[in-house]
This record gives C-alpha cells, structure tokens and sequence, in this order.
C-alpha cells in the first residue's frame, strides 16, 4: 500500500505525532509513505517538479531501504527555512512557505524524527476552495493516481472529514474520468479502482460527536490553565477580576473544564445559555457570596460562542461592565485568542495521536470497497472505528439543535447518556 498523509483546516497541537505515527507505523507495516504539504490545496496542485536526489542521512544509513530519509532536504528546509523554500510556481503563497513545485512528499522513518514535540503542523494546513469543487477533486484524483498513492489519512475537523468522504464517494467516477480522458492508463484505472481514506480529528476544540476527545484539545485547555494561573497572580495581588474569554466555537468544553481547573467563579457556556433576563443578577449574587466568604479574586470564562437563552452573544466588554457598575471591581477582559493553539504538544497530545495514528494504518489496510471510511476516534479510554460520515453528521446535528434553541437534544445527542 502507498499511503498518503495530510493535515487540513484549523491547526491544533498533536498533528505533527499523528503524521510521525501514521509514517512510522505506515513504514513498520511494509507501506510506502507520502506527505501532502497544505491540506487539499496540496493534493490540488500536486507535484510539477521531478523528485530531487537525496542522500539519506548519516543516522540512516545502515537502515533498510524505506526507513530511510528519502525528502531530508525538503523536510528539514521545511522546519529550519532555508534553501529551497521559494514562493510556489502559481504565484500564490500559502501556508507561509512552500516548496517549489512539489506538494506530495515520500518521507522516510527520519523526516519524522521528533515530531511528536512539535506544535502545530510542520506539513502546512490550508483551507482550499478548490478542492471543494469536482475539478479540484478530479486534480487531486489525478495527482495521487500519479503517485501511485491509494490510501490516504485526513487529520482534521468535521470539514476537512467531510471534504474525505466526498472524495471517496466520487472517486469511482473520477478515475472513469481521468481513464476517458486519457490521462491516466487502463492499468491505472483498475489498480486504483478503490480509494482507501482513513479521518483522524485534530481540533482544539473538543466538538466531534462519537469521540471523547479530539487531537489538541488537551494542549489547548493546558494552554488556559497556564495563562489562568498567570493571571491569578495580578488579580489576588490587586484583589481584581477578570472576565477571560477562550476558544471554542459551538462547544463549551474548553471553557467548562478551564473554569473546573482554574477555579472559575462563573462560566458561560453554548450549550447552558443562562436566562436572558436573570443572568446578571446570578453572576453577580454569585460573585457577591465569593468576595463576601474572603475571595481577593475573580474570574469569569466565556466560552467563545457563549449565548443567552434568547440567543444574544454574551460579550467579555459587557460582562465586565455589569461587574464594574453592579459589584464596583477592578475587572478587565483578557482574551487569549491563538495562543491557546499553540506551542508543545502536552503528553496526552503525543499518546492520543500515536495509539489513533497506528490504528488508522491498521484500518486502511483492511479497508476494501464495501467497509465505510472510518473516524478514528478514543471512547472510554479506548480506541475505536466509527463510521466517519455517521460522526459528522452526529456534529452537524448537535450545531443544528443548539442554533435551534434545543439543547437538551445538543446535550442528548452528544452524549446519550445525558440527564438533566
Ligand atoms: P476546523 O474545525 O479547524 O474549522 P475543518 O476541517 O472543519 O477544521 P473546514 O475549513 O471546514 O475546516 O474544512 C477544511 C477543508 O476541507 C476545506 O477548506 C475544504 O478544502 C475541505 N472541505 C470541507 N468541506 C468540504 C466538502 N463538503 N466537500 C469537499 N471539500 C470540503
């Protein structure tokens, strides 16, 4: 099997450990491996340069063949930035820095080396409009066809997993094409008569439906609690408050577990929208009974999509206001906005991504053209298979029933196990 990895959409801590894992347990497992520099775009533009020739490493010459570097160059001008890195033939610049003219890498056991202590994605992430459409996807058809490639690992959110799903649906009907085109050969056509894909979910924000945890979302919350406990420190000394905003979108885990581990005072959160008309009376009786017991501090998180019961966004500046003006402290906003994405993996970012990152090798290479593209996911400790597309239509309903006010179904259908 020749497999291809790629990351795609938002960034999250974690990724660089899924694309080491996927390598080398891809390599372990006697496949081929190939990186997708920038997401679909890669896969859209493809390679328009000859591979170039490549010592392997000192420290990989002893090793089999395929354990070696085979890209060091490439990858190495990737993360230190210099040499080759120019601006891309097509004028455009994405993703910071590219390699001129080759988007799809073969890598060795050595490209990787270390990159489980990486944050972000040292192969570029993109959000591509081109391969949103069918001629971008009948490119990206062409191009791994070209390669040779047959299986393929997506890590990213519920978009980026929708963009595989559609890709391996189509892809019968793109190999027909490219075959009645003419641009690929009739052998082509039938040793690549099935795509294998495999989704794995990098998101900080904790909102994939069928799986207890997401790639990043650990690292992000750490991220919080470090920056909390920075801020403890000025608000007892001046006895302040301060009204913390953090990332999230539609879901309230970073939030609800930030508050739980900072020791927050109140915590506004998606899924829990406080009564619009009583909400500022709780906060402040609430707050009013800490500082009244001896707390010489105060923090309130806002989840980033936190709403009232009426639907209205609950803003930081307003929070603060009602703070200043009803409890009379010295109450300022902090939001930390992409720091939370950033820097180091914690361990539990390095562990998820390498048991999920074997696991979904395993899963491609028992993939044939009647099992489903799976979701690797970790319920309860474990890792599991879910069906990739029954995930990101279970995160789709839960974002429906919580623009639609019912969120006790949000709740239910995130987990059904869920009382009031
Ligand atoms: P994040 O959670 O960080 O936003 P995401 O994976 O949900 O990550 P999106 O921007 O929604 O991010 O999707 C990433 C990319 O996936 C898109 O730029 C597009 O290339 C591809 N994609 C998303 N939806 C589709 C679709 N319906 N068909 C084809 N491609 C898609």
């Amino acid at each position: 099997m020749k497999l291809a990895i790629l990351t795609s959409g938002g960034d999250s801590a974690g990724m660089n450990a899924v694309v080491r894992a996927v390598v080398k347990a891809g390599i372990l497992k006697g496949c081929e491996t190939w990186v997708v520099r920038e997401g679909y775009e890669g896969l859209v533009r493809g390679n328009t340069e000859a591979a170039p020739k490549s010592e392997p490493s000192k420290t990989s010459q002893n090793l089999p063949a395929n354990y070696r570097n085979t890209n060091i160059n490439l990858i190495q001008n990737l993360r230190f930035g210099d040499g080759d890195l120019l601006k891309d033939g097509t004028g455009d610049f994405i993703g910071g820095r590219t390699i001129k003219g080759r988007y799809i890498v073969r890598v060795g056991f050595d490209d990787v080396r270390g990159w489980f202590a990486e944050g972000g994605t040292l192969i570029g992430t993109a959000r591509s409009k081109t391969f949103r459409t069918r001629e971008g996807r009948l490119a990206a058809a062409y191009n791994l066809v070209k390669e040779g490639i047959d299986a393929l690992v997506v890590c990213g959110g519920d978009g980026s997993l929708t963009g595989a799903d559609v890709f391996r649906a189509e892809w019968p009907e793109l190999i027909t094409a490219l075959h009645a085109e003419g641009r690929i050969s009739k052998e082509q056509a039938e040793a690549h008569s099935h795509l294998k894909i495999v989704g794995l979910v990098g998101s900080i924000d904790n909102d994939m439906s069928m799986t207890d945890l997401t790639i990043g979302a650990p690292t992000a919350l750490h991220r919080i609690c470090e920056a909390i406990d920075n801020i403890n420190s000025t608000a007892a000394s001046h006895s302040r408050a301060f009204v913390l905003e953090v990332m999230g979108r539609h879901c309230g885990w970073l939030a609800l577990l930030a508050g739980v581990s900072g020791g927050a005072d109140f915590i506004f959160i998606p899924e829990r929208p406080p009564p619009h008309d009583t909400w500022e009376d709780e906060m402040c009786a609430c707050i009013h009974r800490h500082r009244e017991i001896g707390k010489r501090k105060t923090l309130v998180i806002i989840a980033e999509g936190a709403i009232d019961s009426n639907l209205n966004p609950i803003h930081a500046d307003y929070v603060k206001d009602v703070l200043t003006d009803r409890l009379g402290l010295d109450t300022r906003v902090t939001t930390l906005g992409h720091t939370q994405r950033g820097g180091r993996p914690v361990a539990y970012d390095r562990v998820l991504p390498t048991l999920q990152g074997v696991e979904a090798v395993e899963a491609l290479l028992e993939s044939t053209p009647d099992t489903p593209s799976y979701m690797i996911g970790v319920q309860e400790n474990k890792i599991i298979r879910v069906p990739l597309m029954e995930a990101v239509a279970m995160t789709r309903a839960v974002a429906t029933a919580i623009e639609a006010k019912d969120f006790d179904k949000a709740m239910s259908l995130r987990d059904p196990e869920f009382k009031e």
